[in-house]
């Protein structure tokens, strides 16, 4: 089934209460449909109560709920067990359990892998084990933007205790191979986690033909509501980690000397949990589960390949990703002007080299003036803005409810704004 966008934007209140809205901001956060909306106002109507604490019945009833989310999210990545689905707050506070948990058995020398196209999500989290004597590594990128797999192979050592990698960049839009990585952090006896951030909402995605350990998630991005995130993990790794946050429910046994905590999942959601999100999540799913997954991929691709069609349009355009859509999620990252070459295999270009001559914030304030919501700035990837010689990008990230004709629109105001700039 292809999708339709404009059939699908009827599903989105925000775009009835926006008319003019053209919302390309996607890669940031999505916009919610009326499902995953009412799901939530539902919850609170109707079952809103504690989970796994009461013997009533709307808390059996909302823990029925919340436990039914889970076994959905876990056939949707493909989990082989509901007890391998951890809710958390994003993909942020995922990664972070993470380098804290596994952080706790690192040495002194031991080594944690990641690339050159991470998120800070997938920077700062790491770069804390640095007080331990834990050192960082990360796999090059190439010249097209695509990543250094053998510079990967190359950096997985004895030492290499832990890699982790994004599946799709949220600035270039890159799709790494994330299957052939896990293999060989396999093979070298390294823990793979997966940053599925810009992925799961956009394509399908399963961790057992992955092979990954980890994997992250967040469901802001993929309709659901903000504050619910998902770590996927193998239960036989997550049985083994100490807990992240100590607090109510965590917990098996608690005297003056100590605790004994519960079994995974639960041994990692401390305190009061997003119930409410986690219902918005299910929600979600099923309404991308109604489009399909392969088909917002390839309606993404087709986003893609218009925007390529007609970017040669607006003179001094340079675009940051590779440029077959085949190898490329939804994003797209771009400067307009006075840009100097610069040698991306060059190590020592770490310093921003590149001026705009249109400046990505005044192109976003532009746009925002033609009700164009784009993205501009560092985009939470500070190092690849660096490598890339520029401080900043403009970045715009279609997704279900956006069609050729926006991007056309997009385009005519990208170019009204190179005119009345240049004046
Ligand atoms: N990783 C990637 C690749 C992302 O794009 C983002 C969000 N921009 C994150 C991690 C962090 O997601 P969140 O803010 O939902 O934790």
């Amino acid at each position: 089934m292809s999708v339709n966008p404009e059939r699908l934007k009827k599903d989105f209140p925000i775009f009835s209460n926006n008319p003019d809205l053209i919302y390309l901001d996607n890669a940031a956060t999505t916009q919610k449909p009326s499902s995953v909306i009412r799901a939530v106002s539902d919850y609170y109507a109707t079952i809103n109560s504690n989970v796994h604490r009461g013997v009533y019945k709307i808390s059996e009833e909302a823990t029925e709920m919340y436990e039914g989310s889970r076994k959905k999210v876990s056939e949707f990545i493909g989990a082989r067990e509901p007890a391998e689905i951890v809710f958390l707050r994003n993909t942020t506070e995922a990664i972070n359990l993470l380098s804290y948990t596994l952080g706790r058995k690192l040495k002194k020398g031991d080594e944690v892998l990641l690339t050159e196209m991470e998120h800070h999500s997938n920077l700062v989290p790491w770069y804390f084990l640095r007080e331990a004597g834990i050192v960082i590594k990360f796999a090059k990128m190439k010249a097209d933007f695509t990543l250094d797999y053998e510079d990967f192979q190359d950096k997985l050592n004895t030492r290499t205790v832990i890699a982790s990698f994004t599946e799709v960049s949220n600035v270039l839009g890159t799709i790494n191979d994330v299957r052939e990585l896990s293999n060989m952090c396999r093979e070298n006896s390294t823990i793979s986690i997966v940053d599925a951030a810009q992925s799961v909402p956009h394509m399908s995605v399963d961790v057992r033909a992955i092979g990954c350990d980890f994997l992250a998630f967040s469901g802001h991005k993929m309709l659901a509501p903000a504050g619910i995130g998902v770590l996927y993990g193998r239960k036989d790794l997550l049985d083994r980690m100490h807990p992240f946050l100590g607090g109510g429910e965590m917990i098996g046994e608690v005297d003056y000397n100590g605790a004994t905590y519960a079994d995974v999942p639960w041994k990692f959601e401390a305190g009061t949990q997003n119930v409410e999100g986690a219902v918005g999540l299910s929600a979600a799913i099923d309404y991308l589960k109604s489009i399909g997954m392969d088909s917002v991929r390839e309606h993404e691709r087709s986003m893609i390949d218009h925007i390529f069609k007609i970017m040669d349009t607006i003179g001094d355009l340079r675009q940051f990703g590779p440029m077959d859509s085949g190898k490329r999620g939804g994003v797209f990252s771009f400067n307009i002007g006075d840009v100097k070459p610069f040698d991306l295999l060059n190590q020592s270009n770490t310093k921003f080299a590149i001026s705009h001559s249109i400046h990505p914030h005044d192109l976003a304030a532009f746009l925002d003036r033609n009700n164009i919501a784009v993205r501009s700035g560092h985009h939470c990837a500070m190092p690849l803005m660096g490598r890339m010689g520029v401080s900043s990008t403009a970045r715009v990230s279609p997704y279900i409810y956006n069609d050729e004709r926006e991007l056309d629109l997009f385009f005519d105001a990208l170019s009204n704004c190179r005119k009345e700039m240049a004046r």
